[in-house]
């Protein structure tokens, strides 16, 4: 009895070991290197001298390059021949509004200790969206759907609308109209929509100071930060008005349109529909309200439309992220065309 327990215990061991040694030629040791305070990067040690070396030099280039947050993953797998290993890094690069992913393969030769190709994988950019995660096309046409005056009540029908297409656009938000609408716009930021500042009381700022110009902008950004938790990210001056002194005085960018569906003057579906689809191209930035009941019904009839063309909806930072224009402070920007 003890004889065959002893015979058990030690082909149990046998076949343990057998499983470490088998694991151990098959898998590599996970190192771990230190990018910055909190940004760790995990890579694999193959033991061999040159790959090794060239991996941690390839990993340290991403060292000391402040202002992108980054998360790299890797896998790797033997190709076909068993001498070669095929090893894909995965890069996000995020910023506050997107995360671009690309991928670097390597192929090493184990036996001869050399990297024998580097490439980047072809997309070699992703972009997708920080919330959604949705894919961001570049090949295919996006434009910024804007949102002027709101809240008020029709603005829920505007976000059924924009939630039921699976849609973003930005609300540049009226400071005297967020008074009672505060689940208005906690919706709004819940559906990841843009918001932006669009001054306290729709004043011409021609004929305000600078002060008081400031004084309009405060209000609404504190107002905004007290519900959502963020600052609105964009200006729209009132009537989209500016000149020299009034780009200065603004402390973001100016966002204005190319296109102005009129719905403020004509309230009519079918003529937002009409004014949209005639001039609408690739980079544009849309001018509607979203206090109209019009306004939404038109956005029935245009998003199925534009989505059925290949349209993407994207907020007005996105799309001059995506379309690679610089984003000041105090510029004016009316679309997204180069
Ligand atoms: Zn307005």
């Amino acid at each position: 009895m003890k004889r065959d327990l002893f015979l058990l215990l030690v082909s149990t061991l046998f076949i343990l070991m057998l499983v470490y040694f088998y694991e151990q030629k098959e898998q590599f040791l996970n190192k771990k290197l230190q990018l910055n305070e909190n940004t760790y990067i995990e890579y694999p040690y193959f033991h061999r001298k040159e790959i090794d070396q060239y991996i941690y030099q390839y990993l340290n280039s991403y060292l000391g390059e402040d202002n992108r947050s980054l998360f790299i993953d890797y896998d790797y797998n033997y190709l076909e021949d068993e001498k070669l290993v095929r090893l894909l890094f995965y890069i996000y690069e995020e910023n506050d509004v997107i995360v671009k992913e690309s991928v670097k393969e390597f192929v090493l030769d184990l036996e001869k200790d050399k990297v024998v190709k580097v490439f980047m994988v072809k997309p070699t950019i992703k972009m997708y969206d920080n919330f959604y995660q949705r894919l961001i096309q570049m090949n295919k046409p996006m434009i910024a759907l804007t949102f002027d005056d709101g809240p008020n009540y029709n603005t829920n029908k505007v976000l059924d609308i924009l939630e039921k297409y699976q849609v973003k656009a930005t609300f540049f938000l009226l400071g005297c109209n967020i008074v009672h609408h505060e689940d208005i716009i906690q919706r709004m930021s819940n559906l990841n929509m843009e918001i932006g500042n669009h001054m306290y009381s729709h004043k011409l700022l021609t004929k305000l100071k600078n002060e008081e110009i400031k004084k309009e902008i405060k209000i609404v950004d504190d107002a905004v930060f007290s519900i959502i938790g963020r600052y609105p990210t964009l200006i729209r001056p009132s009537y989209g008005t500016y000149n020299k002194r009034i780009q200065n005085v603004l402390d973001r960018p100016i966002i204005i349109w190319n296109i102005d569906t009129l719905d403020w003057k004509y309230h009519s579906s079918k003529n937002i529909y009409k004014r949209v689809m005639k001039d609408v191209s690739d980079g544009d930035i849309i001018l509607m309200h979203d206090i109209y009941r019009a306004t939404a019904n038109g956005l029935d009839l245009i998003i199925p439309k534009l989505l059925d063309e290949g349209y993407q909806f994207v907020t007005v930072s996105e799309l001059l992220y995506y379309k690679d224009i610089e984003i000041k402070q105090g510029r004016v920007y009316s679309d997204a065309k180069k």
